[in-house]
This record gives C-alpha cells, sequence and structure tokens, in this order.
C-alpha cells in the first residue's frame, strides 16, 4: 500500500468522526424542523375549527332573531284575533297563528342544537389549544436542546474540520475529490477493507458492500500508489493483516 492509501486512510478517520457530529447536529435541528411543522399544521387546523365555529355562532344568533320576529308576529296576530269579526276571519287568523308557532317550534329545536354543537366545539377547540401550547413549549425545549448541543461541540467541530483540511492536503487533488464524493454517498464512509473469504482460496469481498473484489483488484492495492475502486459501491479498497503482504 502506497502513500495515498496511508492519507486517505487518515483522511477516512477524521471524515467518519465529522460525519457522525455533523449527523447528531442535524438530527436535533431536524427535530426542530418537525416540531415547527406539527405546530404549523395544527395551527392551520385551529383556524378552521375556530371558522367553523364563527359560521355556526352567526347562524345561530340570526335564528334566534328568526324565532323573535316569530314571536313578535304571534303576538300581532292575537291581538288581532281578539278582534276578529267574523267566524271566517277568526279561524283564518287562527291557523295563521298555529302555522307561525310550528315553524317557530323548528328555528327553536335547530337553534337549540346550533347551540348544543357550538358549546362541543368551543370545548375541543379550548382543549386544542391547551396542546398547542404544549407542543409550542416543546418547540422551545428541542431549540435549546438544538442550540445547546451546537454550543457544546462547535469547538470540536472547528478542530475536526482543520484536522480534515490537515489530512486533505496529503491526498492528491482528483483523489480527494472522489473520496469526498464516495463519503457523501454512504455517510462518509468512503473506505472499505478487503476481506478474504476463504483462507484456502483466492477469494475476496469488499466489506462495504459484500461483493466480490478480484485478485486483480488486490495486487493492484498491493503494487500500486493509486486508489482502486469496488466495483459496485464505488468505494476506495484496502488492505489489512495478512492481506498487505501480498496474495499471491
Ligand atoms: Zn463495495
Amino acid at each position: 500500500m502506497g502513500s495515498i492509501l496511508d492519507a486517505l486512510l487518515k483522511l477516512q478517520e477524521v471524515e467518519i468522526q465529522l460525519t457522525e457530529l455533523r449527523q447528531r447536529i442535524g438530527a436535533k435541528q431536524h427535530a426542530v424542523r418537525a416540531q415547527e411543522k406539527r405546530i404549523a399544521v395544527h395551527t392551520t387546523e385551529l383556524e378552521t375549527k375556530r371558522k367553523a365555529m364563527r359560521d355556526r355562532q352567526v347562524e345561530a344568533d340570526r335564528l334566534n332573531l328568526d324565532v323573535k320576529s316569530f314571536e313578535d308576529r304571534v303576538a300581532k296576530l292575537r291581538t288581532q284575533l281578539n278582534s276578529a269579526k267574523t267566524n271566517k276571519e277568526y279561524s283564518t287568523l287562527l291557523s295563521e297563528i298555529n302555522t307561525h308557532k310550528a315553524d317557530s317550534a323548528k328555528v327553536e329545536e335547530r337553534t337549540l342544537n346550533l347551540f348544543t354543537e357550538l358549546d362541543a366545539a368551543k370545548k375541543i377547540i379550548d382543549q386544542e389549544d391547551a396542546r398547542l401550547a404544549d407542543e409550542q413549549t416543546r418547540l422551545a425545549e428541542v431549540r435549546k436542546s438544538a442550540r445547546d448541543y451546537e454550543q457544546q461541540v462547535a469547538d470540536r467541530l472547528k478542530a475536526l474540520t482543520s484536522e480534515r483540511e490537515r489530512a486533505a492536503e496529503a491526498v492528491p487533488e482528483p483523489v480527494l475529490g472522489t473520496f469526498g464524493r464516495v463519503a457523501e454517498k454512504h455517510d462518509g464512509q468512503a473506505m472499505a477493507v478487503v476481506l478474504r473469504t476463504n483462507p484456502r482460496r483466492e477469494e475476496f469481498v469488499c466489506s462495504g458492500c459484500n461483493m466480490g473484489v478480484t485478485l486483480q483488484q488486490v495486487n493492484a492495492i498491493i503494487s500500486r500508489d493509486e486508489p482502486v475502486f469496488c466495483n459496485i459501491c464505488g468505494r476506495i479498497l484496502f488492505l489489512e493483516g495478512s492481506l498487505t503482504s501480498g496474495a499471491r
């Protein structure tokens, strides 16, 4: 194994630590965004319910007025009834009164139902208001947790970042670019050790994807100072232990 592979292994070591740290920071930020989203959804739902409640309140108020105007009308008809001149006039007025009373009873029932619905809706909205307040408290907590964590690891992140820069200096430019792309694809794990699957046979696999590595590739890793990639997962292959001394 050549100096490039040695440099890559050092870089890999830092890269993994850096990736883990960034993922932990990312997870905290993700929790904040998820909570913000939850609150946004609840707020919209609650607003829709409030609007429905307001609409029902308006309808209930209107029906209440209708009941009042029925009552006024019936009162007027009763006065007319008392001064009715003929039987015919009397019975017409009486029938009109009865019709109004029946209509009024229907509206009154509808109004009552609406007020019952409004009471129930108000209770639900109050409960959801309380739930939303809890969600806001939780948001403040996860925000604080994310902020605290970022502060707590800021120095380590800075140290690892400059350590990565130093480790990267020892790697030639094109190889470094490839390393970065492979690392990004595999959670920082740009490199994979080659494993011998059978001590008596020259059969090898990439530890990253468990797919076969040829003897030719193994020999290239031993003899050349350039990265050899797994044909399947694209990771940069390296050797450990007895394999480094030669597979032949
Ligand atoms: Zn592989």
